[in-house]
């Protein structure tokens, strides 16, 4: 295995728990083919002393990504130990089989550049660096082999790619039907493979939208509602539920999703949901639950100040609108907003709609998305559970 030797600060940096390793970081590198394992040495410490194994890139400044601190071959072996332990940790996790959850979580699961969600009986890959790229048929094969799906499906359609010198490439690999049905809690979901956004849908929030179901009542309304998992929850008790997303398609498929478990009291709408709030708000309209899941504001520190307005102004005409007890369910996925930042915004927004909260629930997503201590960019879902004190 060629080796790749960094700077004493990275290797504390990987000793940590952070799998990358920067461009800059490298003192002396090979000659490496794009995605070739490497193992990865410290500076003035000995080949035996190695800090692991990992992916290489010739195109990223992501240079390597850790993949194991065993000095092993990053083969079909590897990614077949990585893909059972994974899968048997959300067996566990979850206390038996589920029917959709993501399976493979990058980096957190141990598999850098990866994703793998699970739908009933259809698999969505995604594949995100060079390593994770060169051995794409070999995980494409391991999927086959260890979950027969009767769908699976490639969504290398993320623009991320291209800083990999990756192609975009989104296609059916087995199987002939996209559009495909679980159940999360007791609504039946259909969503678009190909269409949807993604890896078809978002899995992160779906402990969170089961949750919120139990906790509806009223009038309720789930801004950036996607394919409307909080939306159609909330139905189940609520009176109504207005869902706003500015996805039509998104939209049409809340809609579809709503007849097909007969709950006749969701309006799905295909809006801005900054200019619904600001309408709404100015007319006096007022909700008994709303949820804010906006798209990342933040995508790195560079536009954190802009972010934490957006946040700010979505939190306060939804606090606006609730009424005396009301419930908000208040999402951030901007990696760099940190829990603590979320809620102060959403407690100066508080302040200025003159109103007290109570915090019921901090959460994240679920554990299907596990969070690597130590590697921050894994650790991108906040989600408050808030009510409104009378
Ligand atoms: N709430 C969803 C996930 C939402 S992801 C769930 O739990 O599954 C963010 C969503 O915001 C996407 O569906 C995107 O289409 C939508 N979106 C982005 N900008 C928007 C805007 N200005 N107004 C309304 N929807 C928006």
């Amino acid at each position: 295995m060629k080796t790749v030797t960094i700077s004493r600060r990275a290797a504390d940096r990987l000793r940590g728990g952070h799998p990358w390793v920067y461009r800059s970081d490298i003192i002396h590198a090979d000659a490496l083919e794009p995605g070739e394992g490497v193992l990865v040495q410290e500076q003035g410490r000995k080949r035996s002393a190695a800090l692991g194994v990992g992916f290489s890139s010739t195109e990223s400044l992501l240079a390597v990504r850790l993949a194991s601190r065993k000095v092993q071959p990053l083969d079909r072996e590897f990614l077949r130990g990585r893909l059972v332990a994974a899968l048997e940790l959300r067996t566990r996790a979850y206390g038996g089989p589920q029917e959709a959850f993501r399976w493979v979580h990058g980096e957190a699961d141990g598999i850098p550049g990866l994703v793998v969600d699970v739908f009933g009986s259809a698999v969505t890959v995604q594949v995100l660096a060079q390593g994770t790229a060169r051995l794409q048929d070999e995980i494409l094969s391991l999927i086959d082999e260890l979950r027969a799906p009767s769908t699976l499906v490639l969504r290398n359609d993320v623009p991320v790619r291209q800083k990999e010198g990756l192609p975009l490439d989104k296609r059916v690999v087995k199987g002939t039907e996209t559009s495909v049905r679980y159940r999360e809690g007791g609504i039946a979901l259909t969503i678009d493979l190909l269409g949807g956004q993604k890896t078809g849908t978002f899995l992160d929030q779906r402990d969170n939208h089961v949750l919120a179901g139990t906790l509806g009542t009223g009038r309720a309304l789930d801004c950036f509602s996607g394919d409307g998992g909080f939306a159609l929850q909330l139905a189940r008790r609520c009176q109504s539920v207005k869902a706003v997303d500015q996805s039509a398609p998104a939209a049409e498929r809340i809609a579809q999703n709503a007849r097909d478990n007969a709950l006749g009291n969701v309006e799905a709408v295909a809006a801005n949901a900054f200019d619904l709030l600001r309408e709404e708000s100015d007319r006096g309209v007022t909700y008994d639950v709303i949820v804010l899941d906006p798209p990342a504001f933040a995508k790195g520190k560079h536009n954190l100040e802009p972010a934490l307005r957006g946040y700010k102004e979505l939190n306060l005409r939804a606090l606006k609108m609730l009424s005396p007890g009301g419930m908000l369910v208040t999402c951030s996925c901007s990696q760099p907003v940190d829990a603590t930042m979320l809620l102060e915004v959403v407690q100066a927004a508080a302040a200025d709609a003159g109103k007290d909260l109570q915090v019921l629930m901090r959460r994240g997503a679920g554990p299907d998305h596990p969070v690597k201590v130590g590697f921050p960019e894994s650790d991108y879902l906040k989600c408050f559970f808030l009510r409104v004190m009378g």
